[in-house]
């Protein structure tokens, strides 16, 4: 009798301490006499802030934002909400730029990390060897890298076609672009890494040391540590860019045309294209502020009812090579097949051509345009499966208009680390293809949301009932039936490691892969 009332009792005021640990944990009062260099704040302009994205569809509220002046601030953090363990129901969520669609970079009663208020350390470019590297915080925006390198006359290799983002935003994904066929995407021009792991613990990885972590990371959706520095490789920066865009009325032609020249990689430096659907036309497409030398011509084609595909290539020069590279232009532009008359060129600096998004960004921000929803759709596609994709999508689903941009391009699976976090089609090469749409608020038609929904539903139903083993990029899901399906031969591994660097599911709820439980 006494042996049972002891265990009673032990059970009883585990019971007790427990509720009190979920009660201090979950309490704003034990956070706030944590020891940070930086702050936590509760009022409701920076909650607000932090339960909102660029995609505009999901708003989870948080607890508080944390501004972490150092590493240990969120190390600090982490651990405190770990030695809680299951009696703490607080995630935390790192919040690069708040570009994501669907609530990645959220938490719900948890605690946002404003990843970009870390400066720590300070960007340091290393230039004394033959590969030169730069040395930036997690929070740092690419835009900012950009400018920072071009000082030494040196740029990253691999980029998003937007720079307003964080390394640790991208790099959580994979970062894309148009010179992914040349250098794979930015998580193939990472060297080193430091971590803050769902345990507190700091970690530097490399290839070289804790490789599984840094593997892990990399296009890790968030899942195993918050990313403060990353080593990130640098190439020398040409200071002009030759910008070309030339159309095709047959996809055929124009696929061929892209997965020739990504098999050349000296040709062009960025090649990326886009689907034109009736009257949005050439100039008139949000996403880059493309000033063709013969704006005239290129006004013409508006491809009235017609969809046309337009390949856009860029090749890097310096001024004294100009005319070198003229020929060299020439000579590549005349093995393809395009229609002829349809040669769109331009010359405009590195800058402008890398951040040539954020020209169309002012504009629509000053109309309203940029603060809606945005229900975009992002697919890795087998190059075997892109005609019947395309068939079927552009011939009876995107017929009349996009609400968007509709970018399509090859990479090659060569220059992605299959051993990294991030799933792709499995083979040799394989299409992005983003459906970039915008929804009119409160509009009930075709360019309102529950329209633009309903076709990515549509997009989505059709490439599973045929099977075609497409890939979400970028990729939200609403079970972990459909994240296992996802992640496919790569799911048991991913959910080990899940549990060896963020045990209790602390980090990233926003993804919605796993939860915490309590
Ligand atoms: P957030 O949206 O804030 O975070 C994204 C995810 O990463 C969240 O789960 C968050 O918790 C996690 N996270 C953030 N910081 C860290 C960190 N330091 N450590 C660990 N996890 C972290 N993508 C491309 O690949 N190619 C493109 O060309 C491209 N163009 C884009 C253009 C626009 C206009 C927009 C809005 C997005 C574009 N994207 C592109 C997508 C973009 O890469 C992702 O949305 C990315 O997540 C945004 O980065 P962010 O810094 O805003 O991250």
């Amino acid at each position: 009798n006494i042996l049972f009332l002891k265990g009673f009792m032990i059970l009883f005021l585990s019971c007790i301490a427990t509720r009190f640990n979920f009660c201090l944990s979950n309490n704003p009062f034990s956070l706030k006499t944590l020891p940070l260099e930086g702050h936590l704040s509760f009022d409701e302009t920076s909650l607000n802030k932090a339960s909102k994205d660029f995609g505009n569809r999901y708003q989870y509220h948080p607890m508080a934002v944390m501004y972490p002046k150092s590493v240990s601030d969120i190390a600090t953090t982490i651990k405190h909400i770990w030695h809680m363990g299951h009696s703490s129901h607080l995630t935390v969520a790192a919040r690069g730029h708040g570009h994501s669609l669907q609530g990645q970079s959220q938490t719900h009663g948890g605690i946002v990390i404003k990843m970009e208020s870390l400066k720590v350390p300070e960007m340091q470019i290393h230039v004394g060897n033959s590969s030169p590297y730069v040395d930036v915080s997690g929070g740092e925006l690419w835009i900012n890298i950009l400018h920072e390198t071009l000082k030494y006359g040196l740029a990253p290799r691999s980029w998003t076609d937007y720079l307003h983002l964080t390394v640790g935003g991208t790099l959580s994904n994979a970062g894309v672009s148009g010179q992914a066929f040349k250098h794979g995407p930015q998580i193939s021009n990472v060297q080193q890494l430091e971590i803050v792991t769902g345990t507190g613990e700091v970690v530097n990885c490399s290839e070289k040391q804790n490789e599984e972590l840094f593997q892990s990371v990399l296009g890790g959706l968030g899942q195993f540590g918050i990313i403060t520095r990353a080593r990130i490789l640098l190439e020398p920066a040409p200071s002009m860019v030759k910008w070309i865009r030339v159309l095709y009325s047959d996809f055929t032609e124009f696929t061929r045309d892209q997965e020739r020249l990504i098999s050349e990689e000296n040709a062009f430096d960025y090649i990326e294209g886009f689907v034109i659907i009736n009257r949005t036309g050439l100039l008139n497409n949000w996403r880059s502020s493309f000033n063709p030398q013969d704006p005239v011509q290129a006004s013409h084609f508006k491809s009235d009812g017609k969809t046309l595909f337009c390949l856009e290539l860029a090749k890097y020069f310096n001024f004294q090579q100009i005319n070198i590279v003229n020929q060299d232009v020439e000579r590549h532009l005349s093995r393809l097949n395009y229609i002829r008359s349809t040669l769109f060129q331009t010359e405009v600096t590195y800058v402008e051509f890398l951040d040539r998004v954020h020209v169309s960004e002012v504009k629509l921000r000053s109309k309203g345009l940029w603060d809606v929803p945005h229900p975009w759709l992002n697919l890795f596609i087998p190059k075997s499966k892109i005609h019947s994709f395309a068939q079927f999508v552009f011939g009876n689903i995107l017929t009349q208009t996009s609400n968007g941009p509709v970018l399509i391009y090859p990479v090659k699976k060569s220059k992605w680390d299959n051993r990294t976090s991030v799933v792709i089609p499995d083979e040799d090469i394989f299409y992005l293809v983003a459906f970039l749409t915008s929804a009119v608020p409160s509009s009930n038609g075709t360019d309102g949301l529950e329209h633009i929904l309903s076709q990515n539903k549509r997009i989505l139903e059709y490439c599973q009932r045929e099977n075609l083993g497409v890939k979400q990029y970028l990729p939200h899901h609403n079970t972990q039936e459909e994240w296992r399906d996802h992640f496919g031969t790569k799911w048991e591994i991913f959910s080990q490691r899940k549990f060896v660097y963020d045990p209790f599911a602390i980090l990233a709820p926003g993804q919605r892969i796993f939860q915490k439980t309590i």
